[in-house]
């Protein structure tokens, strides 16, 4: 498929396999997967709000009509994989994520971030800003109802669908749902495409081993948790950037630069004017941490601002001057 064919709604990618597409990948805007076996499918993620998943359950009727999800996969727990569990749990719909994912899918984890709309001052800005199209009120946590680690075959009507956990990369709990018999991967966050990665937990030399991974496996489809759907040479494409990013972070740290002096003298170069650019400020963070345990860990809501103002965004302050 080409970035053409990347348009809003469901897309069937051949051999039973789908995918559910939300331009343009920003903060918030995922995809959706889902793969048919006898009778019955597979969906791989939510989306980030009721109204939003409701309107993907209704789109995906032709296939599911005939092919009930009876399992539900997510890929890791962020808010824009997984705000529409609750709606699969109704179902009867087995949950599955990896140990990891599940003990962040929790209530408290969903209010904070339905609270940051509410924030004063250029962290709500921002967060009004991004997420201002979804509705993120009155989110029930819906973790796993089953969790794995490392990895795990499942049956979906008769073919074998493969989970295997690759975090803690873009967040603590990262998995890959790999297809076999249709050589095609749903990446989850472990690939960004037409966006800039974010490296929440890392440390992001697991991410880029990851994306190793994911280079030696026998695939030709790759639908990424944001972006159009893609193969190998996407992969290597973000692959070089996580690796420009460390390195250059790395340097800097060598040179004795500050976090935040760090972040604002690395030029981004061909990278620049890729969409979310400021997610570097976390990037560079993450390394930083890798290599002195000692540099604070900012919860996500501080990066947040850090983004916002690394990106320009309006009324942002500063990049605050705190040691690294
Ligand atoms: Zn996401």
């Amino acid at each position: 498929m080409s970035t053409l064919d990347y348009r809003r709604g469901l897309h069937d990618l051949g051999d039973g396999c789908h995918a559910w597409l939300q331009p343009d990948g920003s903060w918030g805007w995922s995809n959706s997967g889902l793969v048919t076996g006898s009778g019955v499918s597979l969906m791989v993620d939510t989306l980030f709000d009721l109204a939003l998943t409701r309107e993907m359950l209704e789109g995906v009727r032709p296939v599911t009509d005939h092919h009930p999800v009876r399992t539900l996969v997510n890929t890791h727990s962020d808010p824009d994989h997984t705000f529409g569990n609750q709606l699969l749990a109704r179902r009867d719909v087995e949950i599955l994520a990896t140990a990891a994912a599940a003990a962040l899918m929790t209530q408290e984890a969903a209010d904070a971030v339905a609270s940051v709309k509410h924030a004063p001052g250029t962290l709500g800005d921002f967060a009004r800003h991004v997420f201002g199209p979804f509705d993120l009120e009155g989110i029930t946590a819906t973790g796993p109802d089953r969790t794995f680690e490392g990895e795990e075959s499942i049956d979906v009507g008769g073919r074998e669908v493969r989970l295997i956990q690759v975090g803690p990369a873009h967040t603590p709990g990262d998995a890959l749902v790999l297809v076999p018999d249709a050589r095609l991967l749903y990446a989850g966050d472990v690939m960004f495409v037409g966006g800039t990665p974010i490296a929440w937990a890392g440390p992001i030399d697991r991410w880029v081993a990851a994306l190793d991974l994911i280079l030696d496996m026998d695939v030709v489809t790759i639908v990424p948790g944001h972006g159009p759907v893609s193969g190998k040479s996407e992969v290597s494409v973000m692959r070089e950037y996580l690796v420009y990013v460390t390195d250059e972070a790395r340097r800097r740290y060598e040179d004795g630069l500050d976090v935040d002096d760090a972040i604002a003298s690395i030029d981004l170069g061909k990278w620049a004017d890729l969409p979310e650019a400021g997610r570097l400020a976390q990037n560079v963070l993450n390394v930083y941490q890798q290599l002195d345990p000692s540099v604070p860990r900012p919860d996500r809501l501080s990066v947040l601002t850090k983004i916002a103002a690394l990106e320009g965004f309006e009324g942002a302050d500063p990049v605050p001057a705190s040691r690294g």
